[in-house]
């Protein structure tokens, strides 16, 4: 069993962090919020008194952050100064590719193996172990990663090189931000062109227009699976962190003078939504606003 440094513990390291010690594992943890350190210790975790005491002697170092100026900080404060030469340092935040690239860069002209595992799945997820880690960075690190990722995962999929796995969950979400409000537009069309929207969903979840936005998370209430549709729209995945994704592949998408128009108009149409006040609400409650747009 190896000692793993968890910094990070927040609504979705809290869980992750769980699942390692109970894996067996000896976890050493460090947050700023003293909440977050009191969850971390009632769930096994020893806790560290800063970062760099948890980094000290690790075989592996995780991190969940909120954003890729946190991750830069701490890597370069924290954990490449301190990190033992054999060591796997695991990111796992979503970040934006640049610097994602340019801290994997640091870390490995400091002789550090590195990988980013950027996830998909929700604060249920983690909490249940049933994450998708996407994993950027050499075969060796994607190994040495993998086994640390396991527990707290239903797969780890290499994406290719450093950097790697974050774009493929900002193009994943890209498309996934899209394919919503491109749904929720839809069911509104619908509606108003008299159809019945079970009977919509019916059809289109089994004809060309269907997709996983529409099939396995209807944004209508009462319509398809059980979704957070059913329940005002809480819980799930928050229109904030998808506005958050939209971004990034935005930032992402000029970066590589890439043409994604698609993409800018949920990025629009997302940010219209949590300036009205939608921050929170799963994603899907974009429905709410496509409906309230066409009454205005
Ligand atoms: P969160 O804000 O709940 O947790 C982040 C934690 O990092 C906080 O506890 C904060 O105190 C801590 N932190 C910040 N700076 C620190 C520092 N310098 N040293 C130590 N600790 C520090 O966020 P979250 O919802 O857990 O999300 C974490 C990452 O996972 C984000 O990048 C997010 O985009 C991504 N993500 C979130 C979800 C989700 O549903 N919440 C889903 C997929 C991916």
């Amino acid at each position: 069993m190896a000692r793993i440094a968890f910094i990070g513990l927040g609504n979705m390291g809290g869980g992750m962090a769980a699942n390692l010690v109970k894996a067996g594992h000896e976890v050493a943890a460090f947050d700023l919020s003293p909440d977050a350190l009191e969850r971390a210790k009632s769930n096994g975790c020893e806790i560290a008194d800063d970062a760099a005491s948890a980094v000290k002697g690790a075989d592996a170092i995780v991190t969940m952050l909120p954003a890729g100026k946190h991750v830069a900080a701490v890597y370069a404060e924290s954990v490449i100064p301190n990190a033992s030469k054999d060591a796997i340092l695991i990111d796992c935040s979503t970040i934006d590719v640049a610097t994602a690239r340019e801290v994997e860069k640091q870390a490995a002209d400091a002789g550090l193996a590195m990988v980013d595992a950027p996830v998909s799945g929700g604060i249920a997820a983690a909490d249940g172990g049933t994450l998708t880690f996407m994993v950027g960075g050499t075969d060796d690190g994607f190994e040495k990663a993998k086994v640390i990722l396991d527990p707290m995962g239903k797969a780890v999929i290499h994406a290719g090189d450093a950097g790697a796995g974050q774009a493929a969950k900002i193009c994943n979400n890209m498309l996934l931000g899209a394919t919503m409000a491109a749904t929720a537009e839809t069911f509104a069309l619908a509606e108003k062109l008299g159809l019945d929207l079970q009977t919509f969903y019916d059809i289109s979840s089994q004809a060309s227009g269907q997709s996983w936005s529409m099939t396995s998370y209807c944004p209508v209430p009462g319509v398809g699976p059980e979704t957070p549709a059913d329940r005002d729209y809480d819980g799930g995945f928050a229109s904030a962190l998808m506005l958050k994704d939209l971004l990034l592949a935005m930032q992402a998408a000029k970066n590589a003078d890439s043409y994604t128009p698609m993409g800018a108009e949920a990025a629009d149409l997302y940010q219209r939504f949590v300036d009205r006040g939608g921050a929170g609400k799963d994603f899907s409650a974009i429905i709410k606003m496509i409906d309230d747009s066409w009454k205005a």
